[in-house]
């Protein structure tokens, strides 16, 4: 057992990452997030407001609780000054490009005894260890669930190059986030979206051939297989082009067809109707608060 992990750092603002940052700073850890979008801070800041708010109506936890949690968090652009942090967590768009540059950017920024966890749904964790070339022992994968307080699973994925270390400490931070983790091994969409998506991707088609109508869909599933909410409901809270761009990971990564994101699901994505974050995807939402 390492010591416990007093800071850490999440880059990425949105769905994901303003939920691990609340729930890092829940748990007693000092979070810094992240994003290069000042909106998306302001976002992230707001959520955090309305979650803790809404705690403290239901007596979930105290006005003293609800102020130092707050106070965990810090918002910024950048990570520069927040090299003491023993975790930086990535949970930025799902793009390996975009992943690689920044774990090279975490390299090049943080000691060489910080962990560097992603939070990506599919892309190969010994891919994005590539960019950081010897540190690719610390490298690892930290899949959160969403909403990220309220779910407990996270699924921890080695890399090739992953060191025993690098497991140990992260299973520590998971389980000291309140989540229990489960490992798994780093092959496209590991386990939980390599059986999620394509489902989800099924439900489009289904939609699309007009099998039924959505909240047909999603009652049929909801009920007869007792799922706790509809594929397509689902795909909307992850988001359309999150959902999309495990696909094309699959798609891409196990070479097979049937991975292939179905066409409408890619219309919906082109036409900006992306779930309940743009207020619209397969069904319309209020907005989030
Ligand atoms: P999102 O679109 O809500 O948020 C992504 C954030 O990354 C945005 O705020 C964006 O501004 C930021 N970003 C992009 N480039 C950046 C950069 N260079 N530096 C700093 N910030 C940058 O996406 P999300 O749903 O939160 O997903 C984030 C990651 O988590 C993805 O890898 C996704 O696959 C994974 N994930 C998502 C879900 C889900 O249900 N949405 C579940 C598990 C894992």
């Amino acid at each position: 057992m390492t010591a416990p992990v007093q800071s850490i750092v999440v880059v990425g603002a949105g769905t994901m990452g303003s939920g691990i940052a609340l729930t890092a700073a829940q748990a007693g850890i000092h979070a810094v997030q992240c994003d290069f979008s000042q909106t998306q801070l302001e976002k992230a800041r707001s959520y955090h407001q309305k979650q803790l708010s809404r705690l403290l109506e239901k007596q979930k936890i105290t006005a003293q609780d609800a102020e130092a949690i707050r106070t965990r968090i810090e918002y910024a652009t950048d990570y520069a000054h927040a090299s003491g942090a023993a975790f930086v967590i990535e949970a930025a768009s799902e793009n390996p490009d975009l992943k690689k540059k920044l774990f090279k950017s975490f390299a090049d920024t943080f000691p060489s005894g910080t962990v560097f966890a992603s939070n990506t749904s599919s892309i190969s964790i010994t891919d994005i260890a590539s960019a950081v070339g010897p540190c690719a022992d610390h490298v690892i994968g930290m899949h959160f669930f969403n909403p990220v307080p309220v779910m407990r699973l996270v699924e921890v994925i080695r890399g090739l190059a992953t060191s025993e270390q690098t497991l140990s400490r992260t299973l520590d931070l998971a389980r000291a986030m309140g989540k229990t983790p489960v490992p798994a091994n780093d092959r496209a969409g590991f386990v939980s979206n390599r059986v999620l998506m394509p489902m989800i991707n099924e439900a489009f088609f289904a939609w699309m051939e007009g099998v039924a109508r959505p909240e047909d869909i999603d009652q049929i599933m909801v009920l007869g297989c007792n799922l706790p909410m509809g594929p397509l409901r689902l795909a909307d809270f992850i988001g359309l082009d999150v959902c999309h761009d495990i696909m094309m990971v699959l798609s891409r990564e196990l070479g097979d067809p049937k991975y292939f994101p179905c066409p409408l699901l890619r219309q919906l994505v082109t036409a900006g109707r992306l779930g309940d974050k743009t207020m619209r995807g397969v069904f319309e939402y209020t907005p989030r608060g």
